[in-house]
């Protein structure tokens, strides 16, 4: 078993932007300018947005952190998403999710300009990044590709086998992997909560690649998976001993899998990496520097 050290890719993909910013900077330039909008102050959310300034931080980066309290109204959202839309030292911008129940979260990144969507949540970037055109990546899924790429782990010609459905994680990365892309060319399943148990586990038991997005703690058991298989695991759990565990029993299944992502130390880290990659895309966009 080799770990997916999604720690050690994220470092050198940071290290690699932040030559590059210091470069613009040496130009001249200003720095990239990451936006992010926080509403409330959810527990994880708070650790997400804290890990995304650092990480700002560490690739030479500025971040805004813009905080509205919980009972913020819909307008008063989209009426500082229009002012950073329209702000020209502005190059991303993103909506800490999930957002309290009554503000629509659609409404919210529909509003963001796709050419500062980092996230690519928005539907130009997702429907552009579907058609196989250049577009800001979902940050889980391309931070998933990213990793399979640094540890160069096989992915054209395999199954792959997605679990949930999810518009942020496993509906983007099965339509990736699935596409014609660097890391790509996969034959995919996506397989979500109302597919039959049994044929969830025909498929995740013939799979060479399964990614698990759940967000069930121990959901992924030993049983479910063939000798070799890479486990992709981007599950985030808190148990309640206030222990941080992924989808899978990763002390039951490590054994059997040629690759497998630590939770943390993973898919997490890989995020927000992404992220990075996706904010230097936009600034660039913005200098014309490709
Ligand atoms: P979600 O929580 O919105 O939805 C869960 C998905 O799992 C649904 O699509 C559902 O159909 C599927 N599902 C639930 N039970 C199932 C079952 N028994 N069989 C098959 N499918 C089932 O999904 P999400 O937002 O992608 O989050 C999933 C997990 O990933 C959570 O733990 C979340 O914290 C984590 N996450 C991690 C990162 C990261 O950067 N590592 C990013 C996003 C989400």
């Amino acid at each position: 078993m080799k770990l997916l050290d999604g720690k050690k890719c994220a470092e050198s993909l940071i290290a690699d932007i932040a030559k590059k910013v210091a470069g613009y900077v040496d130009s001249g330039l200003r720095k990239p300018q990451m936006a992010i909008i926080l509403v409330g102050t959810h527990a994880p959310s708070e650790s997400y947005v804290k890990s995304k300034i650092a990480t700002c931080a560490l690739s030479g980066f500025e971040s805004v952190l813009i905080r509205f309290p919980e009972t913020v109204r819909e307008d008063e959202l989209l009426a500082k998403i229009a002012e950073l839309n329209a702000d020209q030292t502005t190059d991303g911008l993103i909506v800490q999710l999930p957002l309290p129940k009554h503000i629509n979260p659609q409404q919210i990144i529909n509003a963001i300009a796709p050419e500062k969507d980092i996230d690519g949540f928005h539907p130009t970037n997702f429907g552009r990044m579907t058609l196989g055109q250049k577009a800001f990546r979902p940050a889980t899924a391309y931070g998933i590709c990213k990793l399979l790429q640094y540890y160069e782990v096989p992915v054209k010609g395999k199954h792959c086998v997605v679990i949930g459905r999810s518009n942020i994680v496993g509906k983007p990365i099965s339509i990736m992997l699935a596409n014609d892309f660097d890391i790509g060319n996969a034959t995919v399943t996506l397989t979500h909560i109302e597919t039959p148990r049994q044929l969830l586990l025909d498929e995740t038991r013939r799979a060479d690649i399964v990614i698990v997005a759940v967000g069930i703690p121990g959901f992924i058991t030993a049983d479910m998976i063939k000798e070799g298989v890479v486990l992709i695991d981007v599950g985030i759990n808190r148990l309640p001993d206030g222990k941080l565990v992924g989808d899978a029993d990763f002390a039951a299944v490590a054994d059997k899998c040629s690759w497998i992502t630590p939770v943390p130390g993973g898919v997490g880290r890989m995020t927000v990496a992404a992220l990075m990659i996706n904010t230097l895309m936009a600034y660039q966009h913005n200098f014309n520097l490709v």
